[in-house]
Order: structure tokens, then C-alpha cells, then sequence
């Protein structure tokens, strides 16, 4: 899993960090770093980041690594 920082909030804890699996990992799903909530599928994650940024009519960058 990579933790990354991302311009979505979670849903739970309002979060914007979240860790994301890494392609040969079985489970495939976005959560968040600090509460583990289930925010989307790995797959769907660009459109997912693309309605929130509609939404919040925000600019920047996909993401970028917290390490
Ligand atoms: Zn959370």
C-alpha cells in the first residue's frame, strides 16, 4: 500500500490521506490512512478524484506521495 495524499476528503474523518494498494495486491480498494474507511475502488479512483475536483472546483495536482 502506498499513503498518499490526495484532494478527496474522507467521508468519516474528513481526511485527505489515503493509502493505495499497489497493483499486484489482491485487495484493490482506496481507504483512508487515518480511519481505514472504504472510499472507492482502485480502479475508479481517477473518476472519483475527477467528480470531487468538479465539486469542489479545485486545481492542482492527482495526488502526491506523503510518505
Ligand atoms: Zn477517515
Amino acid at each position: 500500500m502506498l499513503k498518499v495524499t490526495l484532494e478527496l476528503r474522507c467521508n468519516v474523518c474528513g481526511g485527505e490521506r489515503f493509502m493505495i494498494p499497489t497493483l499486484n495486491e489482491v485487495e484493490q480498494d482506496v481507504r483512508c490512512a487515518d480511519c481505514h474507511a472504504f472510499k472507492c475502488r482502485s480502479d475508479s479512483l481517477e473518476e472519483t478524484m475527477a467528480h470531487a475536483k468538479r465539486r469542489l472546483a479545485q486545481h492542482g495536482q492527482w495526488g502526491r506521495l506523503a510518505s
